[in-house]
């Protein structure tokens, strides 16, 4: 569970990128987050990923204030969260297994994992059958396919996504968003950021829209409305 406990984000310019925000996420929901640019969505990602810490108020994963955690536990829990952005961010000079594959070397899974799980998580992303390609002989689409296999090769808690369909076009958009309910239907919480309506009218999920750092809607099946 994510809970968001009254939390205000200041920079040092006074911007409030969040302001009194709270909220709940709970294990297994798959939530989106909608809002104009600016409206405080890629705060939320980074305050959940303590990549940033609140000015006031708190953040609590599974009753852990996440920002009061040490330093030397920070990994740990980061491995509880998959991780997908708009640009795809693979290495480019390694092949779609490799690029999987790394992902759980670093988390230090043997060769004989990897071996087995590589494969069966790129055929859940239906791209069993470009293993050996580079990123520059993929599609945008199948790119953000590899990029989602490498988020939740390690079988994480939640899987966490900032305009993962930005770049892409609106058949490689549908099936990505498939991709990301057939990993809810998993198990895995999902959270996304996305400025597509058709996302959000297809998924009729939650969606938490925000404005100004300030949350102005939350409805259990949403719909885009801005
Ligand atoms: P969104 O993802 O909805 O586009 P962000 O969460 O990225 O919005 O940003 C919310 C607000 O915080 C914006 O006004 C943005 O300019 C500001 N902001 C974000 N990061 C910083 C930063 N590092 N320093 C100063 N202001 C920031």
């Amino acid at each position: 569970m994510i809970y968001f406990d009254k939390v205000t984000k200041k920079y040092a310019d006074e911007t409030r990128a969040l302001d009194g925000v709270t909220f709940t996420i709970e294990p297994k929901e798959f939530v989106s987050i909608v809002g104009h640019s600016g409206a405080g969505k890629t705060t939320i990602l980074k305050m959940i990923l303590a990549e940033e810490t609140p000015s006031t108020g708190s953040v609590f994963f599974e009753s852990v204030n996440i920002h009061d955690l040490a330093p030397r536990l920070l990994n740990g829990y980061r491995r509880k969260i998959g991780t997908v952005f708009q640009d795809f961010r693979l290495l480019p000079h390694k092949t779609t297994f490799e690029n999987v594959a790394f992902a759980m070397e670093v988390a230090g899974h043997t060769d004989e994992e990897i071996e087995s799980d590589v494969p069966h998580v790129l055929e859940l992303v239906d791209l069993g059958h470009k293993l050996w390609n580079f990123p520059h002989e993929l599609s945008s689409g199948e790119k953000q396919r590899v990029a989602i296999a490498r988020a939740i090769v390690n079988q994480p808690d939640v899987l966490i996504a900032d305009e993962p369909t930005g770049n892409l076009d609106p058949i490689s958009t549908f099936e990505i968003v498939q991709i990301f309910k057939k990993i809810n239907d998993l198990g895995t919480t999902v959270i996304l950021t996305t400025h597509n309506k058709g996302v959000i009218d297809f998924l009729k999920r939650r969606v938490i829209t925000m404005d100004a750092g300030k949350i102005i809607r939350d409805d259990k099946h949403g719909h885009y409305i801005l």
